[in-house]
Parts: structure tokens; sequence; C-alpha cells
């Protein structure tokens, strides 16, 4: 995912959204564009090279082609000409029993993998992810978490309230720090269990409740690799929808340098020099190590960390 300061973003037009009449005007309005997700994955525009790829934009005629229902579509913004764009999330089985699906809802591909091939636009990956992170949420709050009764969808999809007992539910973001550990010379950095082989990157950990970004570093820090942490300075944030994370990426200077590697949590962790990390990000490593491409912010910490800015 790109950091939203160098993508050109839609006017998320936050004061309008609970005006239902005006959002109705909007998803009725012919030249609204729509994008819809099959189970959470974009509906992206066929090329005829596999080098770049789109957001297959819908028309108000498509969707009303396809009986696609729009009442809960969700709102994403206006973009400069004052069009609305709106994302449908639906399952995949629905696109399957929809006629002309196949004409419409192919190809679907993981926004994941969109990211990692690099092909969508710093626009398109983060409208997509604005998307994914909504329709999950959606998802996962249909019913009341208090009471269990059904919610229904307001504000364009910004808000869900309970129709029994009224608590209102907003959509949530989960703040995780991602931070390169550095003694000045060398920097920290591990391979989880999950990884590819080879593949090495910065530690990272979701905040809990009570913490700040920098206590939640240290602790992360102390309970994956066994090192204190000193100062911890602020880098640059990235959204991460999978599935509705904000990865906030610090610098964080080490006070000891011995390892203690909680392997449960760690296949390893080890230091590595700023010429050992450039072999890795030029893909040249002599044992083959390699780091995560640019499409996420532990890219942007290591490229900072070698002096590639
Ligand atoms: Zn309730």
């Amino acid at each position: 995912m790109p950091t939203l300061g160098t993508t050109k973003l839609l006017d998320r037009a936050g004061a309008k959204r609970p005006d239902d009449a005006w959002m109705a005007e909007q998803r009725a309005h012919p030249a609204s564009r729509f994008m819809v997700l099959v189970d959470l994955k974009p509906v992206i525009a066929p090329v005829p090279d596999r080098t770049s790829a789109s957001i297959r934009w819908l028309t108000l005629e498509d969707v009303t082609s396809l009986a696609l229902v729009t009442d809960d579509a969700l709102f994403l913004g206006l973009d400069t000409a004052g069009r609305a764009h709106f994302a449908l999330s639906i399952t995949d089985h629905l696109a399957r029993a929809t006629p002309g699906a196949v004409q419409y809802f192919r190809p679907v591909v993981d926004l994941r993998t969109l990211a990692m091939q690099g092909v969508f636009s710093p626009e398109d990956q983060s409208l997509a992810g604005q998307a994914r992170a909504l329709g999950q949420w959606h998802e996962n709050a249909r019913c009341c978490g208090k009471c269990g009764s059904a919610t229904k969808v307001k504000d364009g999809g910004w808000r869900r309230k309970c129709w029994a007992c009224g608590t209102e539910w907003f959509p949530r973001t989960d703040p995780v720090v991602i931070m390169l550990v550095t003694d000045g010379e060398r920097c920290i950095l591990a391979h989880e269990h999950r990884y590819a082989p080879g593949m090495y990157s910065t530690l990272a950990g979701f905040i809990e409740h009570g913490e700040d970004i920098e206590h939640a570093v240290r602790r992360e820090v102390g309970e994956e690799t066994g090192i204190q942490v000193g100062r911890v300075e602020y880098h640059a944030s990235q959204p991460w929808p999978f599935p509705h994370s904000l990865m906030i990426g610090c610098i964080a200077h080490a006070e000891t340098t011995e390892l203690n590697v909680d392997t449960k949590e760690l296949a390893d962790a080890r230091w590595f020099s700023r010429d050992e990390v450039r072999s890795m990000l030029e893909g040249h490593h002599p044992d083959g190590l390699t780091a995560p491409g640019r499409h996420a912010i532990a890219n942007i910490l290591l490229r900072h960390f070698v002096g590639d800015r």
C-alpha cells in the first residue's frame, strides 16, 4: 500500500454522509461510479499485458443492468468533478448467481497480490484498500456487540446502528507499530515462521490498550528479541487493509545489542549491516536472503536505513 501522503485521494465528504437524502441522490446519480469487491477482492479492468492494472469502475447503468442492490453501497468520496464513488461488496456466491456476471466480475485479484506485484497506481491501491477495509468491517459488524441484534448501515457505510438497543458502531482501525531497530551501524531483521524462505523483515506488533507508540515499540522489541530500546522516532505510516490496520513506522534506537530471540514468535532474528541490507534490497545477497518489496512500509524503513531516501 502506498502511504497516503503520496496519493491524490477522493474528498471523503464526511459532513455530507449523514444526509440520507443526499446519499440516496448520489447512489442514483447517472455519473456515479461503483467499484465491486467479490469476496473482498476488487474487480479490475482487463488489460492485455500484466504489468499494470486498474479498478474497473461500473456506471449506474451497469449496476442497474446487473440488478445489484445499492442501498448499502459504501461511499468512498467525491472526485474533483463532484462524481460520487462507491464500493459494492458482494460474495462470490452472489457474483456467480448474477446473470452477466462473468463479463463484469472477472478478473478479481486479491489486493495483497496486487500490492506485491505493484501493478496498481497508488490512487487505485489506496481506494481499493479503503473499500476492502470498510467492506471487511461490515462483514464483521452485522450484529450488535452489545445485545446481539442486527445492525443497519448508516452514513454511506461509515456507521452501523443497532435497531434494537440503538448502539452505534463505527469502522475501526487497528494500530500496529513496525520498527527498524538500529544500533547506529546495524539493524535487526527477523524471519517469521510464515515468511517465504530467506525473507527477513523489520519487527512489528499491535499496540495494546493503554500504550503509546513508544511504549509499544519498546515492549514488542523487548519481548521478541530481548533488546532494550531507548529513543523512538516516528518515520512514516501506511494503511494496511488486511483487515484494517494502520502501520506506524518507527526507528528504534537500541541501547543493548545481545539478542535473546523469542522462537515462538520468530524463526530467527539477527543484526544486519547496511551493506547486507542493501544487497537484500537489490536482490543479490550472497545467501539469497530477501527483504519486503516496495509495497511494504518495511521497505521504506530499510531504504531509509541504507540511505536511499
Ligand atoms: Zn444492540
